[in-house]
């Protein structure tokens, strides 16, 4: 056992998982206090090293994929028992926080070095991922993870072409796919990138499921005109048209459920002229939700009131599908059952934002543990989780996997 550094015994020792992410955060920090590790940039490669070399002083097996995730492997001593996997991803957004993803990875290794350092060996083989390419990026998001999950098509348009401007092929990526035969279960802790659980003055969210992300496409045909002479009796204005879908579509959505969200986040006008009375809006209509008939529910109110608006036609078709996922209800139980051990006031919820958890929803059971976000705020420099609450969602952690390791089924 190493003695702790003289400064230390002066002040509180910092625990594990904020040291841990500390220096992860040594990678990709610009000046003005944001992170940026983009895709198969220098910085991400460089949490990469950081991270393999935390893995191999906590004594894991170590190995990277083509892909760009770092993984690490703490054997148990039963080779019948399957592998309890934890992950989270080290990119970042540009201009991001230092806790989305990075967060993740550290509590697993501080629980990895926890057992190391009690002495404890597991049934289960512990492995953690560090993986990449997590947020939106040209090769789509969450591609590090779902290329070890079998989930990147290699028809993606644009992925042959993304993937050589940075030096791989496709054949690699698919190449990554690993079996989950041996796999018991996925655990990813998260910062909420919400405030929910700061309202509430809560320490801990159990994860209920990821929500779907619906995305149609919305145009508004009016007819294009002269600002000047076309009376406003008889126009057919499609921005004014659009203007009212939206502020309808956004009243009905509130209506319908507490926890549906809409957002209308692109708009393109044509002709797009100073003194044109627009002929043709086209938007974005986004939705999400847990539940598919809230979704449903709201789209087919939105074309009603499309129907309704006798100014312009409208076309509204189906871009993006993402079904939600449900995390595990025992692994939920368990996650529960460890905060309450631990004192640690939590609650179920939904996530509102994708994680590495989706694509690993496909392969294995799932579940996530969620711990505050000052202020809501994330992918910005300003993004915060305190150290006694980075410190909770890891000690959940851990009594998680220590309750699923005294399981004895499997
Ligand atoms: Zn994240």
């Amino acid at each position: 056992m190493s003695l702790p550094f003289p400064h230390r015994r002066r002040r509180k020792q910092m625990s594990a998982v904020n040291e841990i992410l500390a220096q992860i955060g040594a990678a990709g920090r610009q000046e003005d206090g944001g992170y940026f590790r983009g895709c198969y940039s220098p910085e991400y490669f460089q949490a990469v090293d950081i991270v393999e070399r935390q893995m191999q002083k906590i004594g894991m097996e170590t190995d990277r994929d083509a892909a760009g995730n770092i993984h690490g492997v703490l054997p148990g001593n039963d080779p019948k028992a399957k592998s309890v996997v934890i992950g989270s991803h080290l990119d970042t957004v540009p201009g991001g926080g230092l806790y989305d993803g990075a967060y993740g990875v550290a509590a697993g290794l501080a629980v990895a070095k926890r057992l190391r350092e009690e002495g404890k060996i597991l049934r289960h083989t512990l492995e953690v991922y560090g993986f990449h390419g997590e947020e939106s990026n040209p090769l789509g998001g969450t591609f590090g993870s779902r290329a070890i999950a079998g989930q990147v098509k290699p028809d993606q348009p644009g992925l042959a072409e993304a993937l050589a401007a940075y030096g791989h092929n496709v054949r690699e990526i698919l190449d990554c796919r690993r079996d989950f035969s041996g796999v018991k279960c996925y655990l990813e802790a998260h910062i909420e990138q919400g405030d929910l659980l700061e309202q509430e003055g809560l320490k801990i969210g159990v994860v209920s499921g990821i929500v779907s992300v619906i995305r149609y496409r919305v145009t508004a045909l009016g007819q294009s005109n002269h600002a000047g002479t076309t009376m406003m009796k008889n126009r057919r204005d499609a921005m004014v048209a659009m203007a009212r879908l939206i502020a309808a579509a956004d009243e009905e959505c509130r209506k319908i459920d507490d926890t549906l969200v809409f957002t209308v986040g692109t708009i393109a006008c044509q002709p797009g002229s100073e003194n044109v009375i627009p002929g043709r809006v086209e938007c974005t209509f986004e939705m999400r939700h847990m539940k598919k008939e809230k979704t449903d529910c709201l789209i087919g109110r939105i074309r009603e009131i499309a129907a309704g608006i006798g100014t312009a036609d409208f076309e509204i078709t189906n871009k993006i599908d993402k079904g939600s996922v449900s995390c595990d209800s025992h692994l939920m139980e368990v996650i529960s059952r460890s905060a309450s051990e631990a004192g640690i006031c939590h609650r179920i919820m939904a996530s509102g934002a994708g994680h590495d958890a989706n694509p690993m929803a496909h392969v294995t059971p799932i579940g996530m543990i969620f711990v505050p976000s000052r202020g809501g705020l994330s992918h910005c420099k300003e993004e915060w989780t305190s150290q006694e609450e980075l410190e909770s969602g890891t000690e959940v952690l851990y009594r998680t996997v220590l309750h699923l390791d005294e399981e004895a089924k499997e």
